[in-house]
């Protein structure tokens, strides 16, 4: 193979989540398959379309629609000659200092060269905190050594690094991205965001769909890919401050796509994740959406990496307690296979719930004293492993004292009592089954019927994953 040289592109999506957001941003703004099919014309029409929107941006009047795409470029970069408090007025004076940034880099043998920090390819610029969302920050990425200028950066870079808030989610104050193993899905969440940020530069974020949040965009992008698809996705969120930068991180399991598939192609599970998104939605006083229940859903399949997050297994959880709400059999199984479902999937769980909860059932159904008052008591056990191992041996004791036949041991309880990672996700499914046994038993538990009108069927059987009030011709032109 000798001879054969390696021509590298004029650009790559490194491993850095900036850098290939907007590596991404660049490859759909040129209408190409991906970063590597970029050519070096792409790049200088992709760099002349960021310096026109960001001169229009920077030229607008303060309270403007077009204004919102000036504060978008002021969260990535504070002190840039676009957003900086003394910026030029001129439109051309600030055309050609932006065009200079994306200048190719310069050739010859007099020229100063490094490798690009992010690609490697030979880079003729020093750029710094100024030009570089998240560097040279308090809690930046990265953080340049003292009497150091900048940082070198090609060119295809420089203009991924403009061209970032095209695929990112993007808000005044912030920006998100998106990692994941697979391709599709991050060019799919960059379409998406792209589409949005027109429609920001044109009609503000005033336009922008009431509770509508990145995670939605990310999980619909997901559920795209083949459900075979072994991909988790990260949700780098972060605001490139003067004073106080932030970065905050979520990520998905490894088999959400696998899990998507599974509640998309069944009606039980299915059913659950609408009904879950409908809890979630929230409407003012004048019936518009203020929260909406399938961005909220959608959230609920991220955690971060502190673990501050609420989860989809305790929100179902809640849902289904029976003070806060009421279900009729169907619903309540509905969301029980959904926390089910996704335990199994997601997390990998094996429950083995029948012979335990068909115990705690029993119990609640004959030991002595009302049902009622016994299925309070199993409610104030049922997350904690001693106190429901007490209930257990309770419940055994008292059903085989009262001859009845008793078909689980000790060695059943084991995944609910014991201390180890999930036990506490058992015990939850454990309660959930429960409640669902009792109520399928008819025992009389609780005065709510559970019923559910025509209005709230006809929204339960919407499709999932789509806001109530949403732009459909934003569909359209869906890839
Ligand atoms: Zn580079």
């Amino acid at each position: 193979m000798s001879g054969t040289a390696v021509v590298p592109g004029v650009l790559t999506a490194t491993g850095h989540p900036l850098q290939r957001a907007g590596a991404w941003a660049v490859a759909l703004l040129a209408l190409r398959a991906g970063p590597e099919q970029v050519t070096a014309d792409d790049l200088d029409r992709v760099a002349a379309v960021v310096v026109e929107d960001a001169v229009r941006a920077a030229m607008a009047e303060k309270n403007t629609a077009a204004y919102d795409w000036w504060k978008v470029l002021f969260a990535l970069y504070p002190n840039s000659k676009a957003t900086h408090s003394k910026r030029p007025r001129d439109a051309a004076a600030l055309r050609e200092a932006l065009t200079s940034l994306f200048a190719a880099d310069a050739e010859g043998p007099s020229t100063a060269e490094w490798p690009c920090t992010f690609c490697g390819a030979r880079a003729g610029a020093l750029w710094a905190k100024s030009t570089l969302p998240m560097f040279d920050t308090n809690t930046a990425l990265n953080t340049l050594p003292p009497n150091v200028p900048g940082w070198p950066v090609c060119r295809g870079c420089r203009i991924a690094a403009w061209s970032l808030p095209y695929g990112a989610w993007v808000t005044a104050g912030s920006v998100t991205v998106l990692g994941c193993e697979a391709a599709g899905a991050e060019r799919a969440f960059t379409a998406r965001n792209m589409r949005d940020a027109r429609r920001i530069m044109q009609l503000g974020f005033g336009a922008r769909r009431v509770g509508a949040r990145p995670e939605l965009n990310a999980v619909r992008a997901l559920r795209a890919l083949r459900s075979d698809v072994q991909a988790a996705a990260t949700l780098w969120t972060f605001k490139n401050d003067n004073q106080e930068p932030w970065l905050r991180v979520v990520r998905t399991c490894q088999s959400l796509a696998h899990f998507l598939a599974v509640v998309d192609s069944n009606a039980e599970p299915r059913r659950g994740w609408r009904l879950l998104e409908l809890s979630l939605t929230r409407r003012g006083t004048d019936g518009k959406v203020v929260t909406s229940g399938p961005d909220e859903a959608a959230r609920l399949l991220f955690e971060a990496d502190d673990s501050h997050s609420r989860s989809l297994l305790w929100t179902l959880h809640r849902l289904l307690h029976p003070r806060e709400n009421s279900w009729n059999v169907r619903d309540r199984a509905a969301l029980t296979r959904l926390a089910l479902t996704y335990a199994e999937e997601t997390l990998g769980m094996k429950p083995h719930l029948e012979p335990v909860a068909t115990l705690v059932a029993d119990w609640i159904e004959h030991g002595s004293g009302s049902p009622r008052g016994r299925l309070a008591e199993y409610r104030q056990a049922a997350l904690n492993d001693y106190h429901l191992g007490r209930l257990l041996s309770t419940a055994q004791f008292r059903l085989t004292l009262d001859g009845r036949p008793v078909a689980t041991g000790p060695e059943d309880w084991q995944q609910f009592i014991e201390r180890r990672p999930r036990a506490w996700e058992h015990r939850m499914l454990l309660a959930s089954r429960v409640i669902q046994l009792i109520q399928e038993r008819g025992v009389t538990v609780s005065d709510a019927t559970g019923s559910i009108d025509d209005e709230t069927e006809r929204l339960v059987e919407q499709p999932i994953l789509e806001p109530a009030d949403e732009d459909l011709g934003d569909e359209m032109g869906e890839m």
